[in-house]
């Protein structure tokens, strides 16, 4: 997984993830609604989990059935992402990082882009990067690419 995908999930563990309800737990003066549904307090559980947008994300993943149970329990964020770590082969458990980057991405293009990314675009976009980052990684493996 990228580095960049591995100090993301590892903010959300620590639960340092700039949400408006943690801003406001900094005494930001800011909007604590979420931005993506408009509807309930925006924090970490919230947005990556119980979000009507999120979930509507995690649903159309293939690896959605392994993880749909521990996403419906009462869980901290920290142990569904534990959990679901736990549950899933490499593969998708790397899929499942960058789709909760994703959803970030898409978090922040609508409150600072005013862009809303279709949710069909939220899951080929964390696609999309995980392919990317394993085609550089293979490339860095063969002898053809000096190593720098
Ligand atoms: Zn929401």
């Amino acid at each position: 997984m990228s580095p960049r995908v591995k100090n993301f999930i590892w903010r959300i563990c620590r639960n340092c993830i700039p949400t408006r309800m943690r801003l406001r737990d900094k005494w930001v003066n800011c909007d604590i609604v979420c931005s993506l549904c408009n509807s309930e307090e925006e924090d970490t559980l919230h947005l990556f989990f119980h979000c009507p947008s999120s979930c509507s994300v995690w649903s159309m993943w293939e690896g959605y059935s392994s993880i749909y149970a521990i996403l419906s329990q009462d869980y901290d964020s920290k142990t569904i992402v534990f959990k679901i770590l736990q549950v899933l082969a490499a593969e998708d458990a790397a899929a499942f990082c960058c789709i909760l980057w994703s959803i970030w991405k898409q978090r922040n293009d609508k409150v600072w882009n005013k862009v809303t990314d279709a949710n069909t675009f939220v899951l080929s976009r964390a696609k999309d990067s995980l392919h990317e980052w394993k085609l550089a990684s293979n490339l860095q493996q063969t002898d053809f690419v000096p190593r720098q």
